[in-house]
Order: C-alpha cells, then structure tokens, then sequence
C-alpha cells in the first residue's frame, strides 16, 4: 500500500486561521499587533520569493510587517545598526534576517547581535542552547518546529522510535535531532561523511532528511511503513523536488511529505506562530 501523503500546506493553512483569531484576540485584549521585521541583504532569488512569502503570510494573519531590503554591497556595520534599532524598537516583536548573508557579512555576528526575546528563527546561542538543555520555552527553529507539529497532527508516536536525521546544519538537522531527542526517540545523525548512509537510513522509524541533493533518498534506504520527512528544496529546471525519490519511497513508507506543500507551508507557520508568542513575552 502506498505510504499516506502528509499534507503541509492543509495544516498550515489550518494553522494559520486559528492565528488570525489569536491576533485579532491579542489586538483586542490587549491593544498589541504582532510585528515582525525580515532584513534581506543582497538578491539572492530564492531568498527574495522566501521573504516575499514571509511579508504576505505575515499581512494574511493580521501581523504587522516591516521588511528590509538592503544592497548585496552593505556594510557589515550597517546591517548590525539596523538590529540595533529594531531590537529598541517597540512596535517589532520578531527579527529576522534572511541567510545566506553574502560573504563579507559575519552571518554568526548578526545573529548574535538579536536580542535573544526578538530571535523568532531561533538560531540565537541563547535560543539555541535552551533548545540543546531541553527548554523549550526559547524559539525553536521554525523548519524543525513545523516538522514536529506534522507529526503531532497525524499521530505519530515518536517515544521509543529510531530517528534519523541526514543532515547537520544548525538551521534543520541539529535542532530537529535535538527536539526528537527529547520526546524520547533514539537519534542519529548522518552527513556528508557518513559511511554507509543507506544502511544508517534503513534502521529508521523516523527518517527526516535535510541534505540538499535532489533524491539522495531511494526506496531501497526506507525501512517499509517508515515516516518520511523530506526538508530538501532542490531546483532543477525550474521545478522544486525534494531529497527524497518521492515516487519509489512513496511505495515502502507509511507516511511522506511531498516536496512542494510538505515541510515548506508548514515553516512559514511556524514563523508566525514565534512572532506572535514574542508579541505576548
Ligand atoms: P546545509 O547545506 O546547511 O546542510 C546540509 C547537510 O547535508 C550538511 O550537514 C551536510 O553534511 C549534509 N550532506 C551533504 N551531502 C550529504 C550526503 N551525500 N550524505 C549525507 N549528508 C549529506 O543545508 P540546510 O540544512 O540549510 O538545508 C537542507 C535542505 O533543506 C536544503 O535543500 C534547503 O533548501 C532545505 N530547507 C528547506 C526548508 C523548508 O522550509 N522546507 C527550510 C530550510 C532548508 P556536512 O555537515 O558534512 O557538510
């Protein structure tokens, strides 16, 4: 039987509803509108339709937006003046700025420079060592956050489960080793030099990948009724596919997220979600 399709951009879209009232509620009760500031250095394309996307699903739940589009030349300095003025500033809650940052920018530096209360990415040290304690009460990066939420909404026990997550980076794979980890599944992480993936692959229960290669996933490295959690936005001939061979793995899992509308609807909410959250701290 082929695996049940988990459907990103129905939950999110279920989501987001919910957040239109929790805003219109927050505004009413007490006279705070949400703000978010997304600061975009240079024009990468794909990072302008990511911001572009995060502006109007901002606008669609009632959050207030203010969105910086600087030169790819700007200063370093510059960039880290604009966080400090947004940071002061009382009608932005969020800040987040768009990586990749282009190379003469210390992308460490600017994230450091957020004050940790207004780090809705989560990619803050402060956030991300709660985050590695098992405090949750910081932002949790929103890609990993929306991946749990997934699996939450079907019913998916994670207790006791072989998690494996490919890929290592602090954006995805860490913090979601580290949020699995701490609903008791049993993880392990593969990268680049990870000695025979597949094998690694076909233990799990849970297998999430967040590498960045077009079908680095096959059927043959799924262990039948596994779930299937495919984070990889690959580009190939203007079409979006994911790490995973959607057509033969969708044969062997139990459950997969399809590349578009799985993971990706679902991190845009999740953004949404932290925004508000810092609006109410
Ligand atoms: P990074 O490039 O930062 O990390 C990729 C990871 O994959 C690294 O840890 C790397 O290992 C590992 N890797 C590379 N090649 C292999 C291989 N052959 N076998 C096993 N592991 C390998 O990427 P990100 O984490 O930022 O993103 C991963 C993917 O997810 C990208 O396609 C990105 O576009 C997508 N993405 C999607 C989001 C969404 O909302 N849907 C959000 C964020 C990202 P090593 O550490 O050894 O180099």
């Amino acid at each position: 039987m082929a695996a049940r399709i988990i459907d990103g951009r129905a939950l999110a879209t279920k989501m987001r509803n919910a957040l239109v009232n929790r805003v219109q509620h927050i505004k009413e009760s007490k006279g705070i509108v949400p703000g978010l500031a997304v600061v975009l250095v240079g024009d990468d394309p794909a990072s302008r339709t990511y911001v572009g996307m995060k502006e109007k699903a901002s606008q669609q739940v009632g959050i207030y937006s203010e969105i910086y589009r600087l030169e790819a030349q700007t200063p370093e300095e510059k960039l880290l003046s604009i966080i400090d003025e947004l940071n002061e500033d009382q009608e932005i809650h969020g800040i987040l700025v768009q990586l990749p940052l282009p190379g003469h920018i210390d992308q460490r530096k600017a994230i450091e420079r957020i004050n940790p209360n207004k780090d809705v990415d989560g990619f803050h040290p402060i956030n991300m060592g709660r985050l590695v304690i098992g405090d949750e009460a910081g932002f949790i990066p929103c890609t990993p956050y929306g991946i749990l939420k997934l699996l939450e909404n079907e019913g998916i026990v994670i207790e006791g489960k072989k998690a494996v997550v490919v890929g290592r980076s602090n954006i995805v794979g860490k913090p979601m080793a580290f949020l699995l980890l701490h609903r008791n599944a049993t993880v392990t992480i593969c990268h680049s030099r990870t000695q025979a993936l597949s094998e690694v692959t076909r233990e799990a229960d849970i297998l999430i990948s967040a590498v960045g290669k077009p079908h680095i996933i096959k059927g043959d490295m799924v262990k039948p009724g596994a779930v299937v959690i495919d984070v990889g936005i690959n580009r190939l001939k203007n079409k979006l596919i994911g790490d995973v061979d959607f057509n033969e793995v969708r044969e062997v899992a139990g459950w997969i997220t399809p590349v578009p509308g799985g993971v990706g609807p679902m991190t845009i909410t999740m953004l949404l979600h932290n925004t508000i959250e810092a609006a109410l701290k």
